[in-house]
C-alpha cells in the first residue's frame, strides 16, 4: 500500500475507518489512499549517534527499551554487494504490488545453499504471525515476500555465547549492547535490501537461529517507505511474539499498554496513538474519538472493552503525578495491565 513517506504520519491522529473495528485495519484503512509526500532523511546512522530498540527479556517479559549505537553508513562498496546480491521472491500475493500491505522479509545468517530453508522459515514465520488477530481476520490484505541475502557464514553472532562471531550480509547478533536477548542489526544494510522490493510497508529480518530473541527499530523511518524494523530469530516461535508486538508499533501506530511506575503519570497533550487517550470513557464517547465504538462490547482479550486506567509508557523521562492516562483498547501482543 502507499502509504507516507515521513515521521509525519506517525505522530498524526489516525482516522479511524467507520467500517473497521481493528486498529491496525484501521491504519491500513487510513493509509491506502495517502498520497506520497517528500523522501523523508534516510535513518540515522553514525558512531555519534544512537537508535531507540525494544526488546524482550524473555517470552514472558515486559518489553524494554534502550539506545544503542546506529551503524556507520555503508560504504559505496557495501552500498554495490547488497545491490548485487539478493532475489526477491514472492511469497503470498493477495493482490497487486500498492493495493496490499506489503510484508518485506530479509534472511540473514543464511548462505548461498541455505536460501530454500530461508523461504521456509519465512513460510512459518508468517504462519506464526498472521495466526494472531487482527491478522488473522485481516490476512487477504497483506502481500509478503522474502529478500534473499547470501552471508558467508550460517547463523547470528552471539549464539549461542557471547563470544561467538559470524560474517553475515546484515550483521545481526544477540548480546547487542550487552543485552543476550536483543537481536541487533545494522539497520543500513537492512535498508539496501529491503528497497529491492517494490513498496516495502513492514519489514522484518528473519536471522538464522533457534535463540529466543528479537528487536524493534520504531522510531526508523525509512526512504523506502517502511515505518520501523523488527527482528526475530527464524527457527523460535516465540521470537514470532515479539514481531507481532512490534509490527504493534511500526504498522498499527500502537502505544505501548504496560506500567512502568517509575514514569510517573502521562500530562501531556492527548496522544496521536490511536489505543490511548486522556479522555474519559463518557468523553470519547460524547466527542466520537479513538474507541468510543467499542466501549462497552466483550474484547478479545477476554472481559469487556470500557476505560481502563493504566499508565502509557514515557520514554523519555517521568513526569509529575497529575492525572492519568485512560487506555482500553488490547492489541496483539501487548500484555494490557488494568488497574
Ligand atoms: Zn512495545
Amino acid at each position: 500500500m502507499r502509504r507516507r513517506k515521513s515521521g509525519i504520519a506517525r505522530r498524526t491522529p489516525l482516522k479511524i475507518a467507520t467500517a473497521a473495528g481493528i486498529a491496525l485495519a484501521a491504519t491500513l484503512a487510513a493509509t491506502a489512499g495517502a498520497t506520497a509526500e517528500p523522501d523523508a532523511p534516510s535513518p540515522r546512522s553514525g558512531a555519534d549517534s544512537t537508535q531507540h530498540v525494544e526488546y524482550f527479556t524473555g517470552p514472558a517479559g515486559h518489553p524494554r527499551h534502550t539506545e544503542v549505537p546506529a551503524p556507520d553508513p555503508l560504504t559505496t562498496k557495501e552500498r554495490k554487494a547488497a545491490a548485487d546480491d539478493g532475489t526477491v521472491v514472492p511469497i503470498v500475493q493477495n493482490g497487486p504490488v500498492g493495493s496490499k500491505a506489503d510484508v518485506v522479509f530479509v534472511g540473514d545468517g543464511y548462505t548461498a545453499s541455505q536460501q530454500g530453508d530461508f523461504h521456509a522459515d519465512v513460510r512459518t514465520k508468517w504462519a506464526e504471525v498472521s495466526a494472531v488477530e487482527p491478522y488473522a481476520s485481516y490476512k487477504n490484505l497483506f502481500n509478503v515476500w522474502a529478500v534473499d541475502a547470501h552471508s558467508r557464514q550460517s547463523g547470528v553472532s552471539g549464539d549461542p555465547t557471547s563470544d561467538v562471531r559470524k560474517d553475515t550480509a546484515l550483521g545481526s547478533a544477540f548480546y547487542c549492547d550487552g543485552i543476550e536477548r536483543l537481536l541487533c542489526v545494522d539497520t543500513n544494510k537492512v535498508e539496501a535490501y529491503a528497497s529491492k522490493a517494490a513498496d516495502p510497508d513492514l519489514v522484518i529480518v528473519l536471522s538464522n537461529s533457534t535463540k529466543y530473541g528479537g528487536a524493534g527499530y520504531n522510531d526508523i523511518t525509512s526512504p523506502s517507505g517502511y515505518d520501523g524494523i523488527a527482528t526475530a530469530s527464524s527457527d523460535n516461535e516465540q521470537s514470532s511474539q515479539v514481531v507481532v508486538h512490534e509490527t504493534g508499533h511500526s504498522l498499527g501506530k500502537l502505544a505501548d499498554e504496560y506500567v512502568y511506575e517509575e514514569y510517573g503519570t502521562y500530562t501531556g497533550a492527548e496522544p496521536w496513538e490511536s489505543n490511548i487517550s486522556k479522555l474519559t470513557a463518557a468523553q470519547l464517547t460524547a466527542q466520537k474519538k479513538k474507541w468510543y465504538r467499542w466501549i462497552g462490547q466483550s474484547s478479545p482479550d477476554g472481559g469487556t472493552r470500557r476505560r481502563v486506567r493504566g499508565r502509557r509508557l514515557l520514554p523519555a523521562r517521568p513526569v509529575p503525578p497529575d492525572g492519568q492516562l485512560d487506555h482500553a483498547h488490547p492489541r496483539p501482543g501487548v500484555q494490557l495491565t488494568r488497574t
